[in-house]
């Protein structure tokens, strides 16, 4: 990958981002086995010319960051970003569970856990199919490869917009809001044959997709793409001219969306905001070689 510089920050930023602490063993690797294949093999075959801004790094170097810091509290026993590989019917997966710590509630048993920074929407919506499946994948592999027994295995996220605000407008309000910056998700362990069954699948959709020129690439589903609807947005006017800072409501069709502002006791405005696909646009540098999003997503805006 190619590091463009365009803020002019200083070296130490560029040098950070381009330190990859990928260490690449095995055939494939659990975070990997979760990407799409197009997303992963065009990455992958492009890696050399493909360009990526130091500023679009900056989440993962924080994510990076917590992990490092979180490092510093190994003691005892705990097994800390360990990678290791396991051969799962001829393929050598590798997995590096963040950290592993005896249980305390359970002797001979160990808790798995993995540490996440992102938005605080990824509590409240629980829609994190990948790390569940991650966290799975994870469980069954240590169990296998390491022959230590897990009792737990969670999620511990960082969350970088939580604010003390929201949750009290979220309480009022009755809605769900994390109570702090940091939040367990914890997940029911999947039996043996379900992550098998899971493993299997991932498994052979990589590799048929390896056989494939890019444009034959399997496409990345509208979830893949982390997509978002277009949609009408409601704004109440304020007596300055200026829009309040969220819609008041959200709706699909124009016609919803105009029928509703007026009737409203105050002054309105309606927008569109285009459909989005969040990973092409902002996550996935190769984004300027897939054929789907420069010819069937982005052209039809
Ligand atoms: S640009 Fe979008 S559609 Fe293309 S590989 Fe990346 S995520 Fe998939």
């Amino acid at each position: 990958m190619i590091l463009t510089n365009e803020q002019g920050l200083s070296r130490a930023w560029v040098i950070a981002a381009g330190k990859d602490n990928y260490d690449k063993v095995g055939d494939i690797s659990v975070t990997d086995l979760l990407k799409p294949p197009r997303n992963r093999l065009l990455n992958e075959r492009h890696d050399a010319v493909l360009e990526q801004d130091v500023t679009d790094c900056v989440w993962r170097l924080l994510g990076t960051a917590v992990h490092h810091i979180l490092g510093l509290g190994n003691e005892g026993d705990c097994i800390t970003e360990q990678r290791f590989t396991y051969h799962f019917e001829g393929t050598e997966i590798s997995a590096k569970p963040d950290r592993l710590e005896p249980d305390p509630n359970r002797p001979g048993y160990w808790r798995l856990l993995d540490f996440k920074v992102s938005k605080t929407w990824a509590w409240i919506f629980n829609d994190k199919g990948d790390w569940e499946a991650q966290l799975q994948m994870y469980r069954y592999l240590v169990e296998k490869a390491q022959g230590l027994k897990i009792s737990e295995i969670a999620v511990e996220l960082l969350m970088k917009d939580w604010n003390d605000k929201d949750r009290i407008i979220a309480l009022s309000r009755k809605d769900r809001y994390p109570r702090a910056q940091v939040a367990v998700m914890d997940y029911a362990i999947w039996n043996n044959d379900r992550v098998e069954a899971f493993l299997r699948e991932r498994i052979a959709v990589h590799k048929a997709a390896e056989a494939l020129p890019d444009t034959e690439l399997p496409d990345c589903t509208e979830e893949e793409r982390w997509a978002k609807k277009g949609v009408w947005k409601v704004f109440k006017k304020q007596p300055d001219g200026r829009l309040g800072k969220r819609s008041v409501r959200n709706f699909e069709a124009e016609e919803g969306a105009r029928t509703f502002a007026s009737g409203r006791p105050y002054t309105t405005d309606v927008q569109y905001h285009p459909a989005v696909s969040t990973r092409c646009e902002y996550y996935c540098p190769a984004s300027k070689v897939c054929d789907q999003f420069q010819f069937r997503i982005k052209s039809r805006f």
